[in-house]
């Protein structure tokens, strides 16, 4: 893996905040770093969508969708998950809930190929995102990680970076140079329901937010290269009551923009944020699988299978 392209402007004209003290190193892994050379901002087939405030346009391309089939995964020998297949809607909320250790968080780490950066680790099955298959060996996972994206348990902006480099920094590190950075910052900002708190801090270091903001500021650094997916996982679980409260709002106003996938522990949040829902179990020693998935409704009101019954009223997990 090489470093993101020294190509891309450090403080170009349109820049709000100028130039920062940029920490190259965030506490948990952030985004990974991009391959190769950079590439010109090109969205797809893309309606600009300006809203009645004179608000930049949102980039809403045509929704695209996640399935996979028959994932399986090893750490070395250890077997994790055995043939998940899931279908993620497209411009839809999927969570995915189950007790610690079942595979949840491998999985998510499947579906933008952060998986095979653990050493040892190797996979089975298919992923497609819309009718492109992911793993496929024209794939750089560089590529797909852009178009996927992946916000963690722990909020892990840079610290030390403003808020609007920041935001930027997710352009940087998927190699991706844009005409109006101000607008894709502003833009992302909104988009994760942070801007009318930020727009006059956009030169405070991002780790003088309060945990929710970070956790929103890395939503919009996700949002900064228009991702098809957003992956969340536990994005709440080190956050407060409010904050918690916040991001399930800018999940909600994300939804029908983006395909999102999240993992929980909390079935009031699985209920309130999800459109489809998905439980994994690891009974045993057994390797994770997928007990039970379909609309979020029927898991929680009328589950098939008496585990679910079990896990979803908090009899066990
Ligand atoms: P969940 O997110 O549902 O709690 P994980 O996907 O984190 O579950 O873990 C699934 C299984 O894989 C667990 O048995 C865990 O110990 C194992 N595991 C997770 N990450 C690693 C790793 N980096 N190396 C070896 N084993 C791992
Ligand atoms: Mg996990």
């Amino acid at each position: 893996m090489t470093d993101a392209p020294a190509a891309f402007p450090a403080g170009g004209a349109g820049n709000l905040d100028g130039k920062s003290s940029a920490d190259p190193s965030p506490a948990e892994p952030g985004p990974p770093p991009a391959e190769g050379p950079g590439q010109e901002f090109a969205p797809k087939t893309t309606v600009l969508d300006r809203d009645g405030d004179g608000h930049p346009p949102v980039l809403t391309g045509p929704l695209v969708g996640l399935q996979a089939r028959n994932v399986s995964a090893w750490f070395g020998t250890h077997k994790v998950l055995e043939r998940v297949s899931l279908t993620m809607e497209p411009g839809m909320v999927t969570a995915l809930i189950g007790p610690s250790g079942c595979g949840k968080s491998t999985f998510l780490r499947i579906l933008n190929r952060m998986h095979e950066m653990v050493p040892g680790a190797s996979l089975g099955g298919e992923v497609l995102l819309g009718s492109e298959d992911i793993y496929h060996p024209s794939k750089r996972p560089s590529d797909v990680r852009r178009k996927i994206g992946m916000v963690f348990q722990k909020p892990n902006p840079f610290p030390a970076m403003s808020v609007y480099d920041n935001v930027a920094s997710g352009l940087k590190l998927a190699g991706i140079k844009v005409r109006d950075k101000d607008t894709v910052v502003e833009t992302s900002l909104r988009r994760s329901g942070l801007w009318n708190e930020m727009h006059r801090r956009l030169r405070s270091p991002g780790g003088a937010l309060s945990g929710g903001q970070q956790q929103r500021l890395c939503i919009a650094r996700a949002l900064a290269v228009s991702p098809d997916v957003l992956l969340m996982d536990e994005p709440c679980s080190a956050l407060d009551p409010t904050s918690t409260r916040r991001i399930e709002e800018t999940i909600a106003e994300l939804e029908s923009q983006v395909t999102i996938v999240i993992v929980t522990h909390n079935m009031q949040q699985a209920q309130r944020v999800s459109r489809n829902c998905a439980f994994f179990l690891a009974s045993e020693g057994t390797p994770g699988h997928i007990v039970e998935s379909g609309p979020t409704e029927q898991l929680f009101d009328a589950p098939v299978d008496p585990r679910t019954a079990d896990y979803v009223h908090g009899r066990f997990g």
